[in-house]
Parts: C-alpha cells; sequence; structure tokens
C-alpha cells in the first residue's frame, strides 16, 4: 500500500480514538454508534453527543482462527460483544490476554493502538479493542 493512502486512513482513525454515541436525555438510553433519532422517544427524544468511559462486560465472544491470509499472524484472536457500563453494546477486538483465557462476563476496558493492515477483503478497522482490566491468571507471555 502506498504510503500516502496509509497516512490518510490513519487521519481517519484517530477521529475514532474515543468511543463516542450518544445520549438520549429523555429516556436515558445511550447508543453506539450514534443514532440520528432515538428510536424509543422518536421526536421527544432529546439526542446529546456522549464519549463512553470504555468500561464494559463480555457479553458474548468467538475465538476467531480462520483469518485471511494476511493475517495469520494474529490468529487466533478474539472478537467479543462487549456491554459497555452504560448499557449499550459494541464489537471488538480483546486483546493483551490469550483466546483461552476470555470468559463471558470478564471485565474488560477500551484500549487504542495502532492498525496495522488496512482494508484486505473488506476487513471492518475499529480504532478500539479491548483488554481485561485485571491481568489474567495463567497468562502464559
Ligand atoms: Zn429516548
Amino acid at each position: 500500500m502506498a504510503e500516502h493512502g496509509v497516512a490518510q486512513i490513519w487521519r481517519k482513525i484517530k477521529s475514532m480514538y474515543n468511543i463516542i454515541g450518544n445520549h438520549c436525555t429523555t429516556c436515558n438510553t445511550y447508543y453506539f454508534p450514534p443514532r440520528p433519532v432515538c428510536p424509543k422517544c422518536r421526536r421527544k427524544g432529546h439526542l446529546e453527543d456522549y464519549k463512553f468511559k470504555g468500561l464494559g462486560t463480555i457479553h458474548t465472544f468467538a475465538i476467531v482462527r480462520q483469518v485471511p491470509e494476511d493475517f495469520k499472524t494474529q490468529a487466533p484472536y478474539v472478537m467479543a460483544q462487549v456491554e459497555l457500563d452504560e448499557g449499550t453494546r459494541l464489537t471488538a477486538q480483546i486483546v493483551n490476554c490469550d483466546a483461552e483465557d476470555v470468559s463471558i462476563g470478564m471485565r474488560v476496558r477500551a484500549c487504542f493502538r495502532k492498525i496495522t493492515e488496512f482494508g484486505h477483503g473488506g476487513l471492518i478497522v475499529y480504532g478500539y479493542k479491548f483488554e481485561p482490566t485485571m491481568k489474567v491468571t495463567g497468562h502464559k507471555r
């Protein structure tokens, strides 16, 4: 990939260095990604931008072993649905622990890291990943 292409993508990702969603002050519901209209309140809803604290719990997860050729070095990795403390869920990769050590209910926090591979086979690139808040016992590396 050409250098300038990487720089362009990197600028774009920097704007994702916070988990920004929104919050309906009418029904006290948080949304990520942000919604243009609160689906519960419709026109009565009042949405404000909200920066999530980045703390949550693993709701479900999957260990991904089959990855595109270019990603072999990262396999296996864990994709999880994280329930943020504010009550909304998002999908993210879990890092800084072995795939076997990930469990439902594990406390995680958002961490932001440089992403080194882009766009192959329509891969969705997120600026954030999640890591355990506590050091996992039995961690081998
Ligand atoms: Zn609402």
